[in-house]
């Protein structure tokens, strides 16, 4: 079974989260939003009364080493409701700044908010974008048939997390999603490493990039 996982908005828990991560092997693609990060690290908002921080530009390479990115746009603007050029400069510019920071092929995409229409998934697929990822849950089974709209199986805080896993164990492949930020206390890390685990000893279980189930280079 194909076990994907990706984080969005290169926040600071994420220093966190790769650890936890590279502790079970596991492998994960972030989403990130090249334009949004500052020599610092800069506040930005708050969730559930938690502050929640991006990493500073100088921290990213390092922080992510080892892991897949992808584009999340420059500035994580809601896509279906800008005009013609600036839609082309978030997603194209997002993706080249993050292609020439990391030194990799920037081939993922996820629409901030989850907002998109048919002009925006074109121009995302234009720039070079080889799937996007939205914000709806797959309710039967992880969704690749249109790449510009895919769908994974849950949010990693799904309540019915495990009978998903469940019910996606026949279709061969579970893919999460989620921000590090929406961890907010150890208890709720324990838990999450926890189902880490519980994955990875799957009898079978390999960890994949999202990439990886739209590539047809790849395993
Ligand atoms: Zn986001």
């Amino acid at each position: 079974m194909k076990l994907v996982q990706c984080w969005d908005d290169g926040v600071t828990t994420d220093v966190r989260l790769v650890s936890l991560l590279r502790r079970h092997g596991a492998r994960a693609t972030f989403n990130l939003n090249a334009g949004l990060h500052a020599p610092e690290r800069r506040f930005g908002w708050l969730h559930q009364g938690t502050e929640v921080w991006r990493l500073a530009e100088g921290e990213l390479r390092e922080v992510y080493d080892g892991f897949t990115v992808a584009n999340h746009t420059l500035t994580h603007p809601p896509l279906d409701s800008l005009p013609a050029d600036a839609l082309r400069h978030e997603i194209g510019e997002g993706r080249a700044r993050l292609q020439a920071l990391f030194g990799q092929p920037v081939r993922g995409f996820v629409y901030p908010f989850g907002a998109f229409n048919d002009e925006v998934a074109q121009v995302v697929r234009d720039t070079g974008h080889l799937y996007a990822r939205t914000t709806r849950d797959a309710h039967a089974g992880v969704g690749t048939a249109e790449p510009m709209a895919a769908t994974p199986s849950c949010h990693f805080l799904a309540p019915d997390f495990w009978q998903r896993f469940d019910r996606a164990r026949p279709t061969g492949v579970f893919w999460f999603w989620g921000h590090s930020y929406e961890l907010l206390d150890d208890a709720m890390w324990t838990a999450f490493e926890a189902s880490v685990a519980r994955l990875c000893a799957e009898p079978g279980a390999q960890w994949h990039d999202p990439i990886d189930l739209f590539d047809p280079e790849s395993p």
